[in-house]
């Protein structure tokens, strides 16, 4: 599947709730979050649907995220059916850790590969300023959980404001340096005016060579995060939604 500009569309990113049990202050506002109705959120049957069709049109990696989707009931299940699905060379899923240490060994028994887990700093104070709600302790703990669960990698994802050498990214660096642990640095954007840049370490913010669709969790496809069209996949099915995104 390729788009306009020649970029092959290979990777889907499937948000599964736009619940979260922090309130980190690039990402959410403090209270008075508006949640989308429970009927609006796809079902994990849906959710199938549309990565089948995705992987069906292309897409071998496939990543689970939110708002935080360790918070939605029965991920397991999901994660199950997901795993199965043939033509998924890469498999994942990004997360604040809170829910981790009970969580990580049934995730990789349902067949996840990877796990991506966001920590900005290692100073317990600054990290519940960023979160506004989370304890430091806890998301450590998630780390330790998915080391010891045998993924395939767990990576971390690190917020900063302008450069890696940042007192609280240099700090980051060095936790996931002494445990073999790869580094992603995120910038961290406004997407209300458009700013981003290219993720350090990673793949993201590169629009030359994107190759993302993102689902959210009520059943839109988007081909970017700075683009506000989007495509129901309950309006015009799976294959129809992505098409049109892509297109
Ligand atoms: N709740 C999960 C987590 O925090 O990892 C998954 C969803 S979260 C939206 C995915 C990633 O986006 C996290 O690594 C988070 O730090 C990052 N993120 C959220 N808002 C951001 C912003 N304004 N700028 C840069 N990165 C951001
Ligand atoms: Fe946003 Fe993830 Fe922080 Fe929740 S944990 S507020 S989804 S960045």
């Amino acid at each position: 599947m390729f788009d306009r500009f020649q970029r092959k569309i290979t990777y889907l990113r499937v948000s599964v709730t736009d619940r979260c049990n922090l309130r980190c202050v690039y990402c959410m506002p403090e209270a008075g979050v508006a949640h989308k109705r429970r009927a609006d959120i796809l079902s994990y049957e849906e959710i199938e649907a549309v990565t089948r069709a995705a992987v069906e049109l292309g897409v071998s990696k496939v990543r689970i995220t939110g708002g935080e989707p360790l918070m939605r009931q029965g991920i397991l299940s999901l994660v199950a059916r997901l795993a199965v699905i043939p033509g998924i060379a890469d498999f994942a899923l990004t997360t604040n850790g809170v829910r981790l240490p009970r969580l990580a060994s049934a995730l990789r028994e349902a067949g996840l590969h990877r796990v991506n887990i966001s920590l900005d700093t290692l100073d317990p104070e600054r990290f519940h300023a960023i979160t506004r709600c989370g304890k430091l302790d806890e998301t450590l703990a998630g780390i330790e959980a998915a080391r010891a669960a045998g993924f395939q990698s767990v990576k971390l994802n690190c917020v900063i404001d302008t450069t890696p050498d940042e007192p609280d990214a240099r700090a980051v660096a060095d936790y996931g340096r002494q445990r073999g642990m790869e580094v992603r640095f995120i910038r961290r954007m406004n997407t209300g005016k458009g700013e981003f840049w290219p993720v350090i370490g990673g793949d993201g913010g590169r629009c030359d060579t994107c190759n993302r669709l993102r689902l959210s969790s009520d059943g839109r496809l988007y081909s970017c995060l700075f683009n506000d069209r989007s495509f129901s996949v309950r309006e015009l099915g799976a294959h129809g939604a992505i098409l049109a995104a892509v297109d």
